[in-house]
């Protein structure tokens, strides 16, 4: 590589959960209010978790569930958050800072747009940049997703290394 070139990589994220009633709904650690929540080993962020694997697959260092594996106890009910920040600070490690992330969240309810901008400072946060993108979309009452018992998150990153 050139002295003084950038070297970038791109990653992309994707990951759906069920939705059942008692549960939270969650997307990258902001609650919706929703009849469902996810469901799942941590508490289920699909959003976090789709934003993890399009980080780790840009670094090319993983997955989430290589990194945070569901059969351990220790993860059981745990936030997503901040295990998001700790894969960001494994992909800082190697030398990586985020381009641009880009998200696309599918479900019936809730409606996704009141709520998009704090989702999407949250990231923003997380990742130590501005340049944060969500999308809220809906399956048009098709497949499990179309009748509210899923949720689905796509997550693209593009990351630099100076
Ligand atoms: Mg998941």
């Amino acid at each position: 590589m050139p002295s003084g070139r950038s070297m970038q990589h791109i990653g992309l994220g994707r990951d759906l959960h069920r939705l059942v009633p008692g549960r939270r709904f969650l997307l990258a650690g902001v609650e919706l209010p929703n009849e469902k929540g996810e469901l799942g080993h941590s508490d289920a962020d699909v959003l976090a978790h789709a934003v993890i694997d399009a980080l780790l697959g840009a670094a090319g260092i993983g997955d989430i569930g290589e990194l945070f594996p569901d059969t351990e106890p220790a993860f059981k009910d745990t936030a997503s958050m901040p295990l998001l920040r700790k894969a960001f600070e494994r992909v800082k490690s190697h030398g990586w800072r985020v381009v641009n992330l880009d998200c696309v969240v599918t479900c019936e309810t809730p409606k996704l747009l009141p709520y998009r901008e704090t989702i999407r400072a949250a990231l923003a946060d997380a990742l130590e940049t501005d340049a944060v993108m969500v999308k809220g979309k809906t399956n048009e009452g098709l497949d499990a997703i179309g009748k509210g018992d899923a949720v689905e998150a796509l997550a693209i990153c593009l990351l630099e290394k100076l």
